[in-house]
């Protein structure tokens, strides 16, 4: 087996029969998986209780036990008994087929590689920064859960995203802490020959040679490209060191790597990968790569190449304004582009096209959302108000096309439960709906809590603010006394907050948009609420802003200075460095978790979702994951519901927030009856985790995926590279010939008459050379309430006498309608390609119809 490195020093001189009990342990301390199942944690306390008290991570453990310890644990047949239950109900949890092999035992997907620049699977690997980081860590996790087959590929990063500590003033400063990859739960990823797998990438004057780690998720293998190798000059081995870090030229050469050496490393791994999932475009050069790959195999040109691959790429899109889209100058991409674009055998322009809006214009960055659009089979966004404003900001790709059929589809985010779950809600939960709950389907999980008694929902509550409040005092008094704080000041910390106050949790990336200081709009009537005798409040806050955002860390004071005042010190604490495990705190804590972003700029939000399972309520923005999950009887919204510019609608929120605080939620959850329950609080407790827990589940999310996309996406695929990809050959054909013709394209008249049981439409249409099965004729009307367009195929009816290619067509509608609303259009058409995402063309009607019949 391939031991990690640093346990492979450790080996050297170890006696024979130690030997199978630290590959035993490795093999456990290596599998991810312990950052949610916890049927292993007391293996780790019984290795060295004190270690795992200070880590709560095996690989810790591992790396620092002693030679006479595992000599001990030899001997010691309880702990062997334990361990070997421990790798059987591994071994079961990795080999039973799954909800994947059950439900889709037939299914043709062979492989899913999943794309993303960050990971966030827990604190033992730190490649993440943020809500994005997450939801791709969370979601390798359900794929293992679900036996979905994904393959992950990242970049190892020798520094993740910064640490965050306060100054004295509370001015945040960065930490960059190291990570070295042989103390990290990571394997080297061997070649055949047993020597360290190298892949090469071709750079100006060079090639880089990256090596690869592998780290394993229970079923799922994320595979991390890393440059920092001996190999390379020392510039090079730097590429990988930051996520997010240096400039626009780093970021292009990660991007480089992930894409290009991304699809590389498949190849080199031999996987049976159909789809290339890009978790938002910063790795879209996969698809480049994999249609090179495919063009040397099969000895195609680039294009054709691109035609048959496509359809087996998803590009899931994540930023809500157009400034998100990671965009890089002419210059840059000349200098990296040129030698890639001969590979190609591609000219550059041709290349460069991809990534512009108007191929024309030569000073138009390269835009890599571009760059995904254009070379995926199918696009998406994460929620569905999301979907809508990705529709608007990607129409630019879809000239002429009504926004409402830009081709974004949407699958909300989810969070992955188990990873999420307070110790307290894990029992409840187990003991109503199973220890299965996670692993396939949730429709009993509903019916299931909704039987949960008031009592136990109120007491779970209880215990899991009482966590919280005990642990915001282990970390404030750390933080007080690392920063060298006085005594008297450290020894308050342990009198902060109180297990019986109603709890708020407000946690997330300090940045303008999330509007972190609009609970601090009115510091005065803040305080009031937070210092009423009968009925306080307390809130923790936590967030990081980007080390670049001035801004953001104004933000961050506020809080941290609001803190600090003494009329507020017991009921306010802001805690550093916000990351994965102190998520994990609040989010199992908080009675209530508040989220204030400008609409629509919250592209889903996950933070929200993982209150759902530990009974948490909601008050937010109708905005991302939320727009869709409010109803009065799961918690509060914020906002109208609609988009506002004007400076003065963040007052108009921070009234309601304060009022919704005043006059509900603090009444609501002070109310309480004789057994000392408050029944309608905990009546939304319920509503909340019986409806919204599964359905803002990652479970629910994999399962969308797979049905929804990837399981028609793999036989798109495999259908356009059957057969020497006959079908690719002809869309490429059909896709040629109608942009070389598509200005031959013109109308005759169209007649309107009004029949028994509607509107009739008769259109004349001049093709040209354009063939008229890879068109279609179609009769548009606008979305009215609904969001769905009308739109009809017309019939082909007759050929107009005397000419070439010219064709009438006829199309019925219903009267329910004027026939204003519709009008002809003529687009490109083809029974196996996705238009408009592979094919624009559209072609309106336009002048003035003649009426027939009875005058409408
Ligand atoms: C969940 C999570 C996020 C994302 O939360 P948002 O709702 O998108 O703000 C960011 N950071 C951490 C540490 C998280 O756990």
């Amino acid at each position: 087996m391939k031991m990690p490195r640093l346990v492979m020093h450790y080996l050297q001189d170890l006696p024979a029969e130690l030997l199978p009990l630290l590959e035993q342990i490795t093999d456990l301390a290596t599998d991810l998986r312990w950052t949610w199942s916890h049927a292993g944690d007391e293996v780790w306390k019984t290795m060295d209780p004190q270690l795992w008290e200070q880590s709560e991570n095996p690989f810790v453990v591992l790396q620092n036990l002693s030679r006479e310890r595992l000599d001990e644990l030899n001997r010691s047949t309880q702990f062997k008994q334990h361990l070997d239950s421990l790798t059987k109900a591994r071994n079961g949890y990795c080999d039973c087929c799954g909800w994947f092999g059950e439900v889709h035992a037939e299914a043709k997907l062979k492989g899913v590689a999943y794309f993303s620049m960050e990971f966030g699977l827990g604190k033992a690997l730190p490649l993440y920064a943020g809500g994005l980081g997450i939801l791709a860590g969370d979601y390798l996790k359900a794929a293992s859960d679900l036996a979905v087959p994904v393959t992950a590929i990242g970049l190892l990063y020798q520094e993740g995203y910064f640490r965050q500590i306060l100054d004295g003033n509370g001015w945040q400063q960065e930490i960059y802490s190291y990570n070295d990859s042989s103390s990290l739960p990571l394997r080297p990823v061997l070649a055949h020959n047993g020597a360290w797998l190298h892949i090469p990438i071709e750079l100006p004057g060079r090639t880089v040679r990256l090596q690869v780690w592998e780290a394993r998720v229970g079923r799922v293998s994320l595979y991390l490209l890393d440059s920092n190798n001996l190999l390379n000059s020392a510039p090079d081995r730097g590429i990988t060191s930051k996520l997010y870090g240096g400039g626009k030229e780093i970021r292009l050469v990660q991007e480089i790597i992930l894409g290009i050496g991304g699809w590389r490393l498949i190849e080199a791994l031999e996987l049976e990968i159909d789809i290339c999932h890009l978790n938002e475009g910063h790795a879209a050069f996969v698809a480049l790569e994999r249609a090179r790959c495919f063009q040397e195999k099969r000895q195609v040109d680039f294009w054709e190449a691109l035609w048959a691959t496509r359809p087996g790429n998803i590009f899931t899109t994540h930023t809500p304004v157009a400034a998100g889209f990671d965009t890089f100058p002419r210059e840059l991409l000349a200098k990296y582009g040129l030698i890639y674009a001969k590979k190609l055998g591609v000219a550059p322009e041709e290349l460069v096209k991809l990534g512009r809006r108007n191929g024309q214009d030569d000073n138009e960055p390269f835009n890599m959302a571009y760059l995904a659009a254009r070379s995926c089979g199918r696009i998406n966004g994460v929620s569905h108000l999301h979907s809508k404003v990705s529709q608007s900001i990607f129409q630019d790709l879809y000239p002429h096309w009504p926004e409402c059929e830009v081709p974004i589809s949407y699958i909300t985010n989810g969070v992955h439960v188990p990873s999420w779950d307070s110790p307290w809600a894990d029992e409840i939960w187990t003991q109503s709906c199973g220890k299965n709950r996670w692993l396939g389907t949730e429709e009993m999980l509903t019916a299931a809590i909704n039987k949960l008694d008031d009592a136990k929902l109120w007491t779970l509550c209880g215990q899991e603010r009482t966590d919280l409040v005990r642990q915001a005092r282990q970390r404030l008094r750390l933080q007080l006394s690392q920063r060298g704080a006085e005594k008297e000041i450290i020894d308050e910390a342990d009198q902060i907050l109180d297990p019986n106050v109603l709890t708020i949790g407000f946690a997330r990336r300090f940045t303008a948009y999330k509007r972190p200081n609009l609970l601090l709009h009115d510091p005065n009537r803040l305080i009031r609420i937070l210092t009423d005798t009968q009925r306080p409040v307390q809130i923790v806050v936590a967030g990081k802003a980007h080390p670049a955002d001035i801004e953001g860390k104004r933000l961050v004071q506020q809080w941290a200075q609001f803190a600090a005042q003494p009329i507020v010190r017991k009921r306010v604490v802001f805690l550093e460095d916000y990351d994965i495990a102190l998520a994990q705190e609040l989010v199992q804590g908080v009675d209530v978790w508040i989220n204030t972003p400008r609409r629509p700029w919250e592209a889903s939000g996950t933070s929200g979702m993982k209150v759902l399972v530990n009974g948490g309520l909601n008050l937010s923005e109708l905005d991302g994951w939320w727009a869709e999950a409010y109803t009065p009887e799961v918690g509060w919204a914020l906002g109208d519901g609609k988009e506002h510019t004007e400076a003065s609608w963040d007052d108009v929120e921070a009234e309601q927030l304060y009022q919704l605080l005043e006059q509900e939620i603090v009444p609501m959850f002070y109310d309480r009856d004789a057994t000392g329950i408050p029944r309608s609080w905990v009546a939304r407790m319920r509503a909340s985790m019986a409806h919204l827990a599964p359905r803002f589940s990652n479970n629910r999310m994999v399962r969308e995926y797979v049905e929804k996309l990837y399981l028609p996406v793999a036989i798109n695929f495999q259908q356009r590279t059957a057969q020497g990809s006959v079908i690719a050959k002809k869309l490429r054909l059909w896709d040629e010939q109608l942009r070389r013709n598509w200005h031959q394209i013109h109308w005759g008249n169209l007649t309107i008459s009004e029949e028994k049981d509607g509107w009739a439409f008769e259109v004349q249409i001049y093709l040209g050379e354009v063939l008229p099965d890879s068109i279609q004729i179609q009769l548009y009307a606008d979305p009215l309430d609904s969001e769905t367009p009308i739109c009809e195929t017309m019939r082909h009816y007759a050929s107009i006498p005397g000419a070439l290619n010219g064709y009438l067509y006829r199309g019925n509608l219903p009267t329910t309608r004027p026939y204003t609303d519709f009008t002809p259009r003529c687009v490109a058409y083809h029974p196996d390609a996705c238009t408009p995402i592979e094919n624009n063309l559209i072609h309106w009607w336009s002048g003035t119809a003649m009426l027939h019949g009875n005058s409408p």
